[in-house]
């Protein structure tokens, strides 16, 4: 059984954080740390580790964390500008919470491939 971490008790609502959107699958937030005017995390309710643990009965709580990005992206009008989307896999993908999340970074240029 994974470790729970601090996004479980952000989905439970057990400590705060600007939720900005969810349902029964997947719940989205601001970076506590953001790295860009529009930074925001969405994750799956369910805890999946890492990528390598995402199993195929997860494929629908995967396609509603797009599905959800491009709403979100629309509503902090950066759609038609551009953004990018960014999942970061154990150490050398610089996973720092072992519950997978989807960034949502934009509202500026972002330069090429990596954030910094
Ligand atoms: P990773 O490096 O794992 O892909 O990204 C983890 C992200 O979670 C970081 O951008 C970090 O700022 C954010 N983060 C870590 N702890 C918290 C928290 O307690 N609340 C919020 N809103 N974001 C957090």
């Amino acid at each position: 059984m994974a470790e729970e971490t601090i996004f479980s008790k952000i989905i439970r609502k057990e400590i705060p954080a600007d939720v900005v959107y969810q349902d029964d699958l997947v719940t989205a937030f601001r970076d506590i740390n953001p790295r860009a005017p529009s930074h925001l995390l969405i994750i799956p309710n369910k805890l999946i580790p890492t990528v390598n643990d995402i199993e195929v009965e997860d494929e629908a709580a995967m396609g509603r964390m797009f599905t959800v990005a491009r709403k979100l992206a629309a509503e902090e009008g950066i759609a038609e500008d551009g953004y990018r989307l960014i999942m970061n896999c154990n150490v050398h993908g610089g996973q720092e919470v072992y519950h997978i999340h989807m960034h949502l970074v934009g509202g500026r240029p972002l330069g090429p491939l990596l954030l910094n």
